[in-house]
């Protein structure tokens, strides 16, 4: 079977002479033999294992003849490619021996002996190949499986991105009656003098009305694929506006939320898009990490990505249920994720990681199970030679 063993064929002949003989031949064709001349020492090796063949006498001389006793093995359980020798030719044998199962038979003819080892080496290459066409089946069957899996995870993405596409349509379709409200409210707000009792109301209307336009517009930049992207970025600015379209949904799940901004953090030059992208991802993550409410904290300070190459580090720091050290190294992996159909892509850090890279920056994971999670990303502070990549 394999090509830096040898074969190792088992051969049960009542004849010791004729036994020697077979093996003789048998090794010196490459194999290697084990010679019994009684069945009960044939299925003690057998039941050992590390027989590839079993060359079987079928004239055993007691009760019992080759083919019964194959049955026997059979029986057992303990099935392996059988090669029959026999001193009749008679239709009858040959036929039970079919039945059997047995690969090949062999008659005891003058010559018998000088084509046995061709006999075994073409039944052993039989097993080979079939055994070769199991496994090929094995492995076709779990890529085709694999396949199945990818295809759904594949749609589950695509679902999700038209989800997207819909709620950036909408959006945009509440833009226009936004400004018509708005601009109405000013003119009504104009002709209401400041005593009026539904002054107040007007004004809450007004406020609200804003809120929705900004949130709004926010959306729009989110799903909107702008061209040259690249501009100068005030970090912190941009996770304010990620927090203001994530608020609501964090609010749900009370969780607090501390920002820590270091105010002199320089501006870096990035796609404001992608970043927030990113920033919503994270959000949404440790959100998901703190179904029971937790804090999370947004921070940004100056770093270093290299020695001599300034950085701004931005971490997003929860205390959710954290990640076991055995997933850490996969988080990143697309379409990794221990999230339930319909709740998880896998392709949140992904998504984050390839962002990052086009930015020539950096980000990692520090996790403590039960603890909470810190993402950390470093982008460099460089003239925007950072983001050649981007265009
Ligand atoms: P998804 O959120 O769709 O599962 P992600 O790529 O965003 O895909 O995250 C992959 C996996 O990493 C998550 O399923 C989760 O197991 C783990 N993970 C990511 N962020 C956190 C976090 N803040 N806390 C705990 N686990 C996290
Ligand atoms: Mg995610």
């Amino acid at each position: 079977m394999n090509a830096s063993r040898p074969e190792t064929v088992l051969i049960l002949e009542d004849d010791e002479g004729v036994a020697r003989l077979q093996q003789k031949r048998l090794e010196r064709a490459g194999f290697t033999t084990i010679r019994v001349t009684n069945p009960s020492a044939a299925l003690e090796i057998i039941r050992q294992g590390g027989i590839d063949l079993f060359v079987l006498d079928n004239q055993l001389g007691g009760a019992e003849d080759g083919l019964a006793f194959y049955h026997r093995i059979k029986n057992a359980g303990l099935d392996l490619p059988v090669i029959l020798v026999t001193g009749y030719s008679d239709d009858a044998t040959i036929i039970r021996a079919l039945r059997a199962g047995v690969r090949d038979y062999v008659f005891k003819s003058v010559e018998y002996l000088d084509y046995l080892p061709e006999a075994c080496r073409r039944v052993l290459d039989q097993v080979r190949v079939q055994r070769e066409r199991e496994q090929a089946l094995v492995e076709l069957k779990a890529k085709t499986e694999e396949l199945r899996a990818t295809t759904q995870q594949l749609w589950q993405a695509a679902r999700l991105a038209g989800v997207g596409e819909l709620a950036a349509s909408i959006a945009h379709e509440l833009n226009n009656p936004l400004g018509t409200v708005s601009l109405r409210l000013e003119g009504v707000l104009a002709k209401t003098p400041p005593d009026d009792p539904r002054r107040k109301s007007l004004e809450i209307i007004d406020s609200e009305v804003s809120r929705m336009a900004r949130l709004v517009a926010n959306l729009l930049q989110f799903s909107r694929p702008g061209r040259d992207q690249v501009s100068t970025v005030d970090v912190c600015e941009e996770i304010r506006k990620t927090i203001e379209l994530a608020e609501h949904h964090l609010r749900k799940r009370r969780i607090i939320l501390r920002t820590e901004f270091d105010p002199t953090v320089p501006p870096i030059f990035a796609d404001r898009q992608q970043l927030r992208q990113v920033f919503l991802n994270l959000f949404t993550n440790a959100a998901d990490a703190m179904p029971q409410g937790g804090q999370l904290i947004p921070r940004v300070r100056t770093g270093v990505l290299q020695p001599n190459q300034p950085a701004v580090v931005i971490e997003v720091v929860d205390t959710g249920v954290g990640i076991p050290p055995t997933h850490l190294g996969r988080v990143f992996d697309p379409f990794f994720t221990t999230k339930d159909e319909g709740q998880g892509t896998g392709l949140g850090l992904a998504i984050c990681k390839r962002i990052i890279d086009q930015h020539h920056g950096k980000i990692e994971i520090e996790s403590e199970v039960n603890r909470g999670t810190t993402v950390r990303i470093l982008l460099p502070v460089r003239n925007g030679t950072n983001t050649e990549a981007l265009h």
